[in-house]
């Protein structure tokens, strides 16, 4: 991947922004009753208020700016009428693009009051993020950042979705390296200063076995347990790695 000039960084950035904002709003309407329709609504109201453009809507056919992927969903869920209930986990994933360049990034939440357990999943699944990110050094390795996350999933007791995987990011949403979130430790292709990478761990209560749905999108967990999902799109820089999706 080319190193990023400044001025790209800055309207990485600025997307990232918008991104971040979207989660924020989104995550201020998640309530038990609300539907998932409209939680992309939400999206879209703040997409069109900052001038940017969805890379989600469209893409390979996809009919909404935010993935909703709720309890088992691991992601790309379809927003719709389905309704949040009390008790639900609930996972969005949604971009922006702005001036050509893109920002991705996921989270997962509650419903009201949740189980310990769900609770847990969510704590390790960030967390796992955070490692992976603390580990886009310039010099290590596309394997470094998946066996960090991948230790803190497993030491939890949870596991990682390997048929989904992270990617680079800049001019399209998805570009190339790969970024699993699984891995050995110096192993796969170097990490230098100026790359920019979306992290996203996918993690599930019990098996990591998946499950694509009939309609094309829709992945879901093989044995119905629940499945959180965190990402960010990050840059690497001369002084450690740069979070681009921040408020
Ligand atoms: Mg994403
Ligand atoms: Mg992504």
């Amino acid at each position: 991947m080319a190193r990023r000039t400044a001025s790209e960084l800055r309207r990485m950035r600025e997307a990232g922004r918008i991104v971040a904002e979207m989660h924020e709003c989104i995550r201020a309407a998640v309530r038990p009753g609300v539907t998932t329709a409209q939680l992309d609504a939400v999206g879209r109201e703040v997409i069109a208020r900052r001038g940017a453009s969805s890379n989600f809507l469209g893409y390979h056919g996809f009919p909404a700016v935010i993935c909703a992927s709720p309890n088992d969903v691991i992601v790309h869920g379809i927003p719709g009428e389905i309704l949040l209930q009390e008790g639900d986990i609930i996972s969005i994933d949604c971009g922006a693009v702005v001036d050509g360049w893109h920002g991705d990034a996921a989270f997962t939440m509650g419903v009201g009051e949740i189980s310990p357990e769900a609770a847990r999943l969510i704590e390790v699944t960030e967390a796992s993020l955070h490692a992976g990110i603390a580990a886009m050094v310039d010099g290590n390795r596309i394997g470094d950042i998946g066996a960090a996350v991948q230790r803190v999933v497993e030491a939890a007791g949870f596991s990682v979705v390997r048929e989904y995987v992270g990617h680079g990011i800049g001019r399209a949403m998805h570009e190339q390296p790969e970024v699993p979130n699984h891995g050995r430790p110096g192993t796969g292709g170097r990490l230098h200063t100026g790359m920019t990478l979306a992290v996203e761990p996918m993690v599930n209560v019990g098996s990591p076995e998946t499950f694509l749905t009939e309609d094309g999108w829709t992945v879901v967990t093989a044995d119905q347990g629940l499945s959180a999902h965190f990402e960010h799109t990050i840059a690497i820089g001369e002084h450690g790695p740069e979070i681009l999706t921040l408020p």
